[in-house]
């Protein structure tokens, strides 16, 4: 009786409703695992897209650094915005290949050679840039010697700011031969069978300005003091003038119009024309050729 009773009550449990429930169950259960499977499967699927993607992802992020990273300090923040963004490797694509056909303007990175001066050519200083080539040239300076203790080290010429008369002695030591008969160097310069002469005694201690041709003969004798002595000679005629340097004025005729009662009008003439056509030669034709003037020597008027 019971077990009847137990088979009535679970016949009753499979009814329509009963069994339409279970069903819906069922599918549900089986829908959702096979919507888990799927949705795992996809997830694997992604994943492996990703990596496959990351490699050109990376490379076109590569490529576009490389673009730059040629002049990497000079845009410095179109490379830290390009590495930021999350690109797309089309995006990568386009973007290197804009960067590419553009034409960028160059922050120069500009390398400098100063080219000094030299003795007769003037210096300045070439700015290239490393990264484009171009070039300017700027600082120009003037030609220059370079001076040891009384000449140019390159080319000789005397030290206008050393004492001229060591100077021009060094200078002659050089230049000119020397004579033994006047212990001193000698430095000619002649106009057919005239000649001027510049001496230096004394190891240039003193000078000589001297005039000789024929019967004539005109020696101006100074050092560092304050006088200038003064021979001249033509013919059976001589005389002597000391005077102080900065009394030498050209024309010197003004000099002689003291009294100088033993020699004659004639000869104070000549003696004075002489003078100046000493001191211009000396002065323009030889000490002006080597950047030395007698103004340097001691004579303010000339
Ligand atoms: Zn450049
Ligand atoms: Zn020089």
């Amino acid at each position: 009786m019971r077990l009847l009773e137990k088979l009535v009550k679970w016949k009753c449990c499979f009814t329509t409703k009963n069994i339409a429930i279970i069903s819906s169950t069922l599918a549900v259960l089986i829908i959702t695992s096979i919507a888990l499977f799927t949705y795992q499967l996809s997830n694997l699927t992604t994943t492996d897209n990703n990596n496959s993607l990351s490699s050109p992802l990376e490379s076109a992020q590569e490529s576009s650094r490389k673009t730059f990273s040629v002049d990497s300090s000079m845009q410095p923040q179109v490379s830290e915005t390009i590495s930021d963004i999350p690109i797309t490797s089309t995006d990568a694509q386009t973007l290197t290949e804009t960067e590419t056909s553009k034409v960028q303007p160059c922050h120069h990175n500009y390398r400098n050679e100063v080219v000094p001066p030299t003795c007769s050519e003037q210096g300045y200083t070439i700015h290239t840039c490393q990264n484009c080539g171009y070039q300017y040239i700027d600082c120009y300076a003037a030609p220059q010697h370079d001076y040891g203790k009384y000449l140019c080290i390159n080319c000789g010429m005397p030290d206008p700011s050393a004492d001229p008369f060591y100077a021009l002695n060094a200078w002659m030591a050089k230049n000119v031969p020397y004579n033994e008969e006047i212990q001193g160097y000698e430095w000619i310069y002649q106009v057919g069978d005239e000649k001027y002469i510049i001496s230096t005694l004394g190891g240039g201690d003193a000078i000589v300005l001297q005039y000789c041709f024929g019967d004539e003969d005109l020696d101006l004798y100074f050092s560092a003091s304050d006088f200038l002595d003064t021979y001249y000679s033509k013919g059976e005629e001589g005389g002597r003038y000391l005077m102080d340097k900065s009394d030498l004025i050209v024309p010197s005729k003004p000099l002689f119009d003291k009294d100088f009662a033993y020699m004659s009008q004639e000869f104070v003439e000549q003696y004075s024309k002489r003078i100046d056509d000493t001191i211009n030669v000396a002065q323009n034709q030889m000490l002006s050729t080597i950047g030395m003037n007698l103004k340097s020597f001691g004579f303010p008027s000339l």
